[in-house]
């Protein structure tokens, strides 16, 4: 049966699209969407409306089409049928009319929606642009600002922000939608309301800037660096403005074709249904109930502890923060009023939303007030000695069912178990800093952690907006697991004859949010320093892995903080420049090592960096830390500023070829010894195999 079905009521033509769960515009869609305008121009009705069974109009492509062949009739015919028809076609919205589906209100004469209902053309986000007239239709209805800013942003916009711009004729009050777009057809078919074409609009040239394509290209060229899409999507739109609207859906449909096939959507496409498997527990039986989450406490109001209570706070759940000594309290307690305050200037919440979250935010050194806590989440020092006391003291007073958490980066979580009688209700949340703002949370499973308390974590990441990664224990876990590799190759290429411009240069030009030596310095020598201090010298691994930043410690070069590091800062501005005293520094230490430096290629920079985050990802996947792959890119992209269109360490692996990467390594293993440049058991068993990724991760699932 069709999922698009048509009847004739009074004098008004209804077509439903009926295909759970979203509505998508799959190929039974559009043809069922084609047949039935046919049949509607051919019969007695006076006007046509579109409208959707379900909880939302169309909310999109159909993705399970994606990467197939395209299937006659495409969008941008059925929607040229649907503006062609000889009577007034209205598209009735509610829920979210997404892509493809708010292209198909656009095309429609009349738009009408709930006031709940969001609209908007989020193909950017996976690489994209508007494929079926969307950067062609909206200028004409919304003006050029407005277009861009919806087409650029990939951000709905509500029913009312919609109608502002001209998108929405008409907002339906009650939550009668049926009833409201019955009524508005007949409404203007008593008035004999015309066909209104969006298509002959014409774009009115004096109501917008000449320059602003060009303002809006250099923005997107830093906003979304490196991506091809926004700027097509740019030149679309000027293109709206100066060619008809035919040779304009020509320029639109070939850059759709050309986005459709190119590396950077394949890698955000990817990393979108990554990020919705890594939120799967994948042995987790299904019927697992979660505990109930409403009082959560947090140990420690340090950085990481002020960060992550605020997430509560922000989702509106009572947290309360504990500290050592009231003095820590109160520091603690006015870095997160000062960081609320923060937001208010920047407009991003009001003062008394601020003052909400601030009093939902209960300060205490009492143990005791802990006991009725469904979450305790520790952020003390990093050291097993001060988590042990915390630990002690919290299975002593939490009450029987508290999840126990720790925020560790590196201890291990079996021990932190360990010192409770309740190892199955310890589990490591790994926020990342700043806490309030970075997406990622590594959920850490000990052995002993339970199913539900796991559940329950999965949920919570939910709630609090978090994107919710599962690594096992190992030191480091994912993440920083990961970034020490890539950081002792960074060491090792200063060593051996790069720059930290060059690196940092070739690292952002690659598409990092930032170079690593520029992460070095703002998060402070002393951070890290202090860190390596309690490392055992096999955890240190080779001292050219972190002599240089020794050194620069040791001379009072903190990063930005003291004005120097890796480069001197401007005291008022912040202004970064390079140091030629730093190149003195590097050249003195690769001496002492023996190591005559030569000028190194941008492209042996970028290969070992790259390699050395993709050899550990294997390695890491090989002994069973992440569930997947995928886990892997999501934990690197939404955590350490990797960029999406490049799909995460593990895609990249995938593109450049398993079997270039796995030469890649043995060539240096060649070099430079085993030492770092092992391959992993796991990238050498599928070259040797001939394996995909794919195929080996079936494999595991299905035996
Ligand atoms: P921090 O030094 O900024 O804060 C630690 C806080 O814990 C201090 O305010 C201190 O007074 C308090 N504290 C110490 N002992 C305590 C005790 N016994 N009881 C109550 N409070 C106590 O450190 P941070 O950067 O917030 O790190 C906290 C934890 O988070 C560490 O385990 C760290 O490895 C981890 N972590 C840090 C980062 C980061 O970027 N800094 C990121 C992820 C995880």
């Amino acid at each position: 049966m069709s999922p698009v079905t048509y009847e004739l009521k009074d004098n008004v033509g209804i077509i439903t699209i009926d295909n759970a769960p979203v509505n998508a515009l799959s190929h039974a869609v559009r043809a069922g969407l084609v047949d039935a305008m046919n049949q509607a121009q051919g019969d007695d009705s006076k006007a046509i409306l579109i409208q959707c069974a379900g909880r939302t109009f169309i909310a999109g492509a159909d993705i399970s089409e994606f990467g197939k062949p395209s299937q006659d009739p495409i969008l941008p015919e059925v929607l040229d049928t649907i503006e062609q028809s000889s009577k007034p076609v209205i598209a009735a919205l509610h829920g979210t009319a997404l892509g493809g589906g708010f292209e198909t209100a656009l095309a429609s004469h009349y738009r009408i929606a709930l006031k709940n209902a969001k609209v908007g053309l989020p193909e950017v986000n996976l690489g994209l642009i508007p494929g079926a007239g969307g950067t062609q239709r909206t200028p004409r209805l919304a003006g050029i600002k407005a277009a861009l800013d919806l087409v650029l942003s990939g951000t709905p916009i509500s029913a009312s922000q919609a109608q502002e711009v001209g998108l929405i004729d008409h907002i339906v009050e009650d939550d009668d939608l049926a009833k409201g777009s019955f009524a508005y057809a007949q409404q203007l078919i008593k008035q004999e309301a015309p066909v209104r074409k969006t298509s002959e609009i014409a774009i009115d040239t004096a109501r917008f800037e000449v320059g602003i394509f060009d303002e809006y290209r250099k923005t997107y060229a830093k906003k979304l660096r490196n991506q091809d899409a926004p700027q097509k999507i740019i030149d679309c739109v000027e293109a709206a403005t100066k060619v008809t609207f035919e040779e304009g859906m020509k320029q639109e449909r070939e850059a759709f074709i050309a986005c459709r096939s190119s590396e950077q959507s394949a890698s955000l496409r990817h990393i979108f249904f990554a990020e919705r498997q890594a939120a799967k527990v994948n042995d987790l039986p299904r019927d697992i109930a979660a505990r109930d989450i409403q009082n959560v406490a947090v140990i420690g109001a340090g950085l990481m502890g002020g960060g992550i209570a605020m997430n509560f706070a922000n989702a509106n759940i009572p947290v309360k923060v504990l500290e050592i000594s009231a003095e820590a309290l109160e520091k603690g307690m006015a870095t997160i009023a000062k960081t609320y305050q923060g937001m208010v200037k920047k407009g991003r919440i009001t003062p008394e939303q601020a003052d909400q979250r601030i009093s939902l935010i209960t300060a205490t050194t009492d143990y005791d007030d802990l006991k009725d806590s469904d979450l305790v989440i520790e952020a003390v020092f990093e050291s097993i000695d001060v988590k042990k006391s915390v630990f002690t003291k919290l299975d002593e007073v939490c009450k029987e069912g508290a999840i126990l958490a720790t925020n560790t980066s590196y201890l291990d979580i079996n021990e932190i178990a360990g010192f409770t009688k309740r190892p199955g209700d310890v589990v490591g949340l790994h926020f990342f800093s700043p806490a309030h703002i970075m997406k990622l949370l590594e959920i850490v499973r000990g052995e002993h952690t339970s199913h539900d308390v796991l559940a329950s974590v999965m949920k919570l990441a939910r709630t609090i907006k978090k994107v919710p990664v599962v690594a096992r224990v190992c030191y480091g876990f994912i993440g920083n697991r990961m970034l020490r590799q890539y950081q002792r190759e960074v060491q090792m290429c200063l060593i051996e004859g790069a720059s930290p411009e060059q690196i940092d240069k070739v690292m952002m030009d690659w598409g990092m949010a930032m170079g690593p030596l520029m992460v070095a310095d703002l998060a402070g020598l002393d951070i890290s320093y202090k860190a390596r201090q309690a490392l055992t010298p096999e955890q240190k691994g080779n001292p050219k892995s972190y002599r240089i930043p020794d050194v620069l410690y040791e001379m009072g070069r903190i990063g930005q903080k003291s004005g120097s590091g890796y480069y001197i800062y401007d005291p008022e501005t912040k202004a970064r420049t390079a140091d030629p005293s730093v190149l003195d520094i590097i050249e003195r230490e690769a001496q002492s090592f023996g190591v005559t430096r030569k000028p190194m290629s941008d492209e042996e920079v970028l290969n070992r960096l790259s390699l050395a985050l993709i050899n550990e990802g294997f390695k890491i996947l090989e002994e069973g830390v992440a569930q997947q792959a995928g886990d892997i890119d999501v934990v690197y992209c939404f955590g350490y500023g990797f960029p999406k269109y490049r799909g995460g360490p593990m895609f990249v692996a995938q593109t450049r070829g398993l079997t270039k990467v796995y030469e890649d390594i043995c060539a240096y293993r060649q070099t430079h010894g085993d030492e770092y440049w092992t391959p992993s058991a796991l990238l050498e068993k599928l070259v040797t195999e001939g394996l995909s990724l794919d195929e080996w991760e079936k494999g595991q699932h299905n035996g």
